[in-house]
């Protein structure tokens, strides 16, 4: 697979480190846990948008674009790597954020993301849930367009065959990674959203023919809407990457019962998992996405799902920014 012809920009920090969690392997009884830590890829807090912006911005700089447009939910992580990186390339940031979980915790309304997608200079344009969000960022495009600008539009969460390159290239970098130790990864695990990260996974682990099956744990869909979602940015991203046809079906699975009640509702596991993590490794995982998806891991691990022997990779996907929005959460 040769990603080297598409347009791309690097300020990721590159190799994430690929690290043990000996304490946590140790309190659950096995398997040998790792992490890889893409909440360290350096943009503004990092998290897993960082690659994916590498190409959407080095497509929206070939095209000669003066504004990024993106959407989110209010504590979008992926906003405020969007606003981050914009300001650092000089364009103007536009953004729209759905008011999704219906909060009105003085807290998840300004603090955490939000705080700092307005440190970046955003322009933030609030909307209440269930707007139609593509159709919302198309106006606003044309309204930038008409007025003798150049707008480029970035899906919510950078899922399309563009920003999924960045998870290929993820693939490709852990592949290195284990061989230069010797490490047979077993299993990878990911939380898994709007489906850019686990489609470019599975794209780069097939591709390299690693062996490696990842399991997604969803944050908002259920198992069957969440591999239809995967499965149809997997195809379209090896067709972008002209390598069609090459991701089975049956490579794309997710476990969808680790949601909750929604989409950044806490659930008591992602509570436990955050708090665990913190407690354990001295690491931060996230309210909304990496604790659910740790969550996720640390019942399966419980119910037997995987043989001690195994080496089990979580890829630490970001996001602790959003922790200052649930202070609530974890204090009360
Ligand atoms: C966006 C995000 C995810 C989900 O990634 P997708 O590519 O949208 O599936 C996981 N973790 C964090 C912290 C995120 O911000």
């Amino acid at each position: 697979m040769n990603i080297s012809r598409f347009p791309r920009l690097h300020f990721a920090h590159l190799p994430t480190p690929l690290e043990p969690l000996e304490n946590l392997s140790k309190l659950l009884g096995g398997p040998k846990l790792f992490i890889k830590r893409d909440d360290c890829t350096g943009l503004a807090t990092g998290g897993n948008k960082t690659r994916k912006l590498e190409f959407l911005m080095g497509e929206a700089q070939q095209k000669k674009a003066d504004t990024i447009i993106s959407q989110g939910a209010t504590q979008s992580n992926h906003v405020r790597q969007t606003a981050a990186i914009s300001s650092k390339l000089g364009l103007r940031c536009e953004i729209l954020l759905e008011h999704r979980t219906g909060s009105e915790d003085p807290d998840y309304l300004e603090n955490g993301n939000v705080l700092l997608d307005k440190l970046f200079g955003a322009n933030i344009r609030s909307v209440p849930a269930g707007t139609d969000m593509d159709a919302a960022m198309q106006e606003v495009a044309d309204e930038i367009n008409q007025n003798g600008g150049k707008a480029y539009i970035i899906p919510g969460g950078g899922s399309s065959p563009t920003g999924a390159l960045g998870y290929v290239n993820c693939a490709m970098e852990l592949v290195g990674q284990a061989n230069d130790r010797s490490l047979r990864i077993d299993h990878l695990i990911t939380a898994t959203g709007s489906a850019g990260t686990q489609s470019g996974l599975v794209v780069g682990l097939e591709g390299t023919r690693s062996g490696i099956p990842v399991l997604g744990i969803c944050v908002n869909a259920d198992k069957a809407a969440q591999e239809e979602k995967v499965f149809a940015l997997a195809e379209k991203t090896a067709d972008y990457l002209n390598v069609p046809g090459s991701v089975k079906r049956e490579s794309v699975v997710a476990n969808g019962d680790y949601v909750g009640l929604g989409y950044g509702l806490p659930t008591d596991g992602m509570i436990e998992a955050v708090q665990l993590l913190a407690e354990q490794e001295g690491i931060l995982l996230d309210p909304v996405y990496s604790g659910k998806g740790m969550a996720g891991l640390i019942d399966l691990i419980r119910k037997g799902e995987f043989r001690k022997d195994e080496n089990v990779v979580f890829l630490h996907t970001g996001g602790s920014a959003g922790l200052f929005a649930y202070r609530k959460t974890f204090t009360a």
